[in-house]
């Protein structure tokens, strides 16, 4: 906190009788042992971040006002870099917005609250969003495993409006379908925006093998961008059936291909037949949900890389990320390496990413940069 770090964890602070018993998410002033002031934020016994702050200014009221000039000013970020109103509008910390996360699909916000502390503020936090947005649509998916740190149950329901059923996402130029209700995280997976462009530039008359494509968004944009064959593989049939929806909505469907697969026995099995893609791109789900599953996941990562490299033809690409946040970029990294030269494959990285300017990281929190993205061209 005295370098600017917005978190005090519950070993740092005097747990007195009388904070222990503040109701969870009350908003409290922190200030160190020797009086001096370092802001405003909310406070939750029960959790191990103990407290999250809000504000530099003790004196700080927590109320519309505040959250006005927060998300005008998220706002402005994303409208610097984006022209269509399709991205996440506020990603917490990273945002000075702890425990929320907001996606915007044009006039539908899905809002995601993973503290106490924020849980307290929607009264206020609504009203804002309405004064600088005025969404058709407001969706809380509280239904996110991290709310269980904090005590909070799991529930999603409408905050204003109706459930829409499916949304539309534009982005790149391409038109894909969001599940708000059902879907998983908040429907779309607004963070690898930058990397599908990325990867999709390199399409032009050739195949992409897609590995967990969720709603299509590398294999699709890769097809619009004029590959000539693109197949993408998930283990859910709510996912594929979106991508193949968005295939035909962006006239792509005859060069689209959607397989209901576990990825691993579908990759081992193509492998095994000798087929190969000029572009392959393997984005899974975290594979390191907690930190005691740090040796495990890594391994799974190298095997990943390793199934991956074997279907990448000579010249060919290879896209690898990993969204756990459990394991650092330097880790990931060697573990896709390994896995490519398990392969005896030659393989340049050629380039390095993460998530895109709508997901901005505070500065003293790096760890919370979770998306690390390589591109490998293979020999
Ligand atoms: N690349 C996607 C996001 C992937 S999210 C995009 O650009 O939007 C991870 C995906 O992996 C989810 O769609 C999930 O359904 C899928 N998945 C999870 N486990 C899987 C498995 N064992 N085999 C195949 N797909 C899996």
């Amino acid at each position: 906190m005295r370098a600017g770090a917005p978190w005090v964890f519950s070993n740092e602070i005097e747990m007195t009788p009388a904070l222990k018993a503040l109701a969870p998410g009350s908003l409290v002033r922190v200030e160190g042992g020797d009086g001096r002031p370092f802001g405003t934020g909310y406070f939750n016994p029960a959790s191990l971040i103990a407290a999250r702050l809000l504000s530099p200014d003790p004196e700080s009221r927590i109320d519309e006002a505040f959250f006005v000039e927060r998300i005008s000013h998220a706002l402005s970020l994303r409208q610097a870099f984006f022209e269509t109103p399709f991205y996440r509008l506020i990603h917490a910390e990273g945002d000075g917005l702890p425990g929320l996360v907001i996606d915007r699909f044009d006039d539908v916000l899905v809002l995601q609250i993973t503290t106490a502390g924020m849980e307290a503020l929607i009264a206020p936090l609504q009203r804002a969003l309405e004064s600088v947005i005025a969404p058709r649509v407001m969706i809380l998916r509280n239904d996110t495993p991290a709310r269980l740190l904090e005590k909070l149950d799991l529930y999603a329901r409408p905050l204003k409006g109706g459930m829409p059923p499916h949304v539309v996402v534009e982005e790149n130029g391409v038109r894909y379908f969001a599940d708000l209700e059902g879907g998983q995280k908040t429907g779309w997976y607004f963070d690898q925006r930058f990397n599908r462009a990325d990867v999709a530039a390199l399409a032009r008359g050739h195949t992409m093998l897609d590995v967990y494509c969720h709603g299509g968004g590398f294999s699709l944009l890769a097809a619009k961008r004029g590959a000539r064959e693109a197949i993408g593989i998930d283990s859910s049939q709510s996912a594929l059936s979106q991508a193949e929806e968005a295939a035909t909505a962006n006239g792509v469907s005859s060069n689209c291909k959607f397989i209901k697969a576990d990825a691993f026995v579908e990759l081992e099995r193509l492998g095994t037949q000798g087929d190969v893609f000029d572009i392959v791109v393997a984005d899974p789900p975290p594979f390191v949900k907690a930190r005691k599953d740090l040796e495990a996941g890594a391994r799974a990562y190298r095997r990943l890389a390793r199934l991956a490299a074997v279907v990448t033809a000579p010249g060919g690409f290879l896209f690898l990320a990993s969204c756990s946040h459990n394991i650092s970029a330097e880790r990931f990294a060697a573990e896709c390496a390994a896995g490519i030269a398990r392969t005896g494959r030659r393989a340049a990285l050629v380039r390095q990413s993460g998530a895109g300017p709508d997901h901005p990281v505070h500065p003293l929190l790096p760890e919370t940069a979770y998306l690390k993205a390589l591109l490998y061209r293979l020999g």
